[in-house]
């Protein structure tokens, strides 16, 4: 039996959007190749708020967070911490040989603006990296009041994980002067994963210019000019079953549900399951920065969450246990990409049924 995904990806994905997958393959150096890479780019400008370039990669997003700190740091980056995504930047950046500093805060606490200042001021960052949405918490940082701050210091890349929030949340690239932001195909857009995507804007094109060593696979700049010279290309043999993928369910985003109506949608499921746990346990994370797109539960009943797991899926249901340390002592219900409100309801009354909540 299939389960349906409640984990914080990859996610369900609509039957016509996996058909698309099975789409008869194009040449990749073909006029129709370039035609799907510029509507895609088109539509993702609109999805991200941005008058950016937009990279397409075939690779998940931890591909781009890899590009992006390789290809942006000169100096030395300033890598934000709430979480295992956030510590994921401070190793890519250590892997690759590029200077780094970690700047952590409390599991379940969000990133403090302030201390972003403080850090910011000393002049020895130039790159800063801050994930919006910590999956293994259920944090969603403040990133306008962030992007205030760094707003001060032009000469700082910044780059921003937006892996498990992008289209389920509102985010305003050019507003909030993100210069790299990336997410992933497996979450709120609701695609199988191998495919990443990020916003690439001007200062991070300059900035990467002066980059000796960008690597090969992972370069932005080297995807940013074949876009140029060969009029929206791939360098390499790009995951063309994907692009058709996205290209549709982009079009049915955009066209047919609406922005707005995906992001309200999205609040909606969180403010339902977020009610269901505090009738039930609590809710884990800083609740002034609670996440749209999942919810990380504590479990104040000391359940096994294994055992909830086994008898969910019996039903076909999945959710996820805890992060890392976080294993047992909380779950998280994902409610992102095409979830809709009447899933999320169904899954609580079968959670409710197992564990004899009244
Ligand atoms: N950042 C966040 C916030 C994530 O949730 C994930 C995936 N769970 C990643 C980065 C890594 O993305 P991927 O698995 O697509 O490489």
């Amino acid at each position: 039996m299939h389960k349906k995904l409640f984990i914080p990806g990859p996610v369900e994905v609509s039957q016509d959007v996996l058909e698309k997958m099975a789409m008869p393959m194009i040449g990749h150096r073909s006029k129709e190749a370039s035609e799907l890479q510029r509507r895609i780019s088109d539509n993702l400008r609109k999805l991200f708020y941005t008058k950016n370039e937009i990279l397409l990669s075939t690779s998940s997003g931890t591909g781009l967070m890899e590009g992006a700190v390789r290809c942006g740091t000169l100096k030395r980056a300033a890598i934000f911490s709430v979480g295992a995504f956030g510590d994921r930047w401070y190793s890519i950046a250590e892997s690759n040989n590029v200077p780094a500093d970690k700047f952590e805060f409390p599991m379940g606490e969000a990133v403090d603006p302030k201390v972003v200042d403080d850090v910011l001021k000393t002049g020895k960052y130039d790159l800063i990296t801050v994930t919006h949405n910590e999956t293994s918490t259920g944090v969603m940082n403040p990133i306008e009041e962030i992007a205030q701050v760094v707003k001060k210091y032009p000469d700082v890349i910044f780059c921003v994980d937006t892996v498990s929030s992008a289209a389920g949340v509102k985010i305003e690239v050019d507003k909030l002067g993100i210069d790299i932001c990336i997410t992933s195909s497996q979450k709120c857009l609701a695609l199988p994963p191998g495919l990443s995507i990020c916003t690439f804007s001007e200062k991070a094109r300059e900035r990467a210019e002066k980059v000796k060593f960008r690597g090969t696979y992972l370069d932005l700049l080297a995807l940013y000019k074949y876009i140029k010279k060969k009029d929206y290309q791939y360098p390499t043999t790009p995951s063309l079953s994907h692009m058709f993928a996205l290209d549709y369910q982009l079009d049915k985003i955009l066209n047919q549900e609406g922005l707005e109506n995906r992001f309200k949608k999205h609040i909606e499921m969180a403010e339902i399951v977020r009610n269901w746990a505090d009738k039930y346990f609590e809710v884990f994370a800083d609740r002034n920065h609670l996440s749209n797109t999942l919810t990380t539960v504590k479990n104040t009943r000391g359940i096994s969450v294994a055992d909830l797991n086994k008898e969910l899926g019996k039903r076909g249901f999945i959710i996820s246990n805890g992060y890392g340390s976080l294993k047992e002592k909380t779950f998280r219900i994902a409610h992102m990409g095409d979830c809709t409100v009447n899933d999320v309801k169904e899954l609580l009354q079968n959670i409710n049924e197992i564990l004899n909540l009244k």
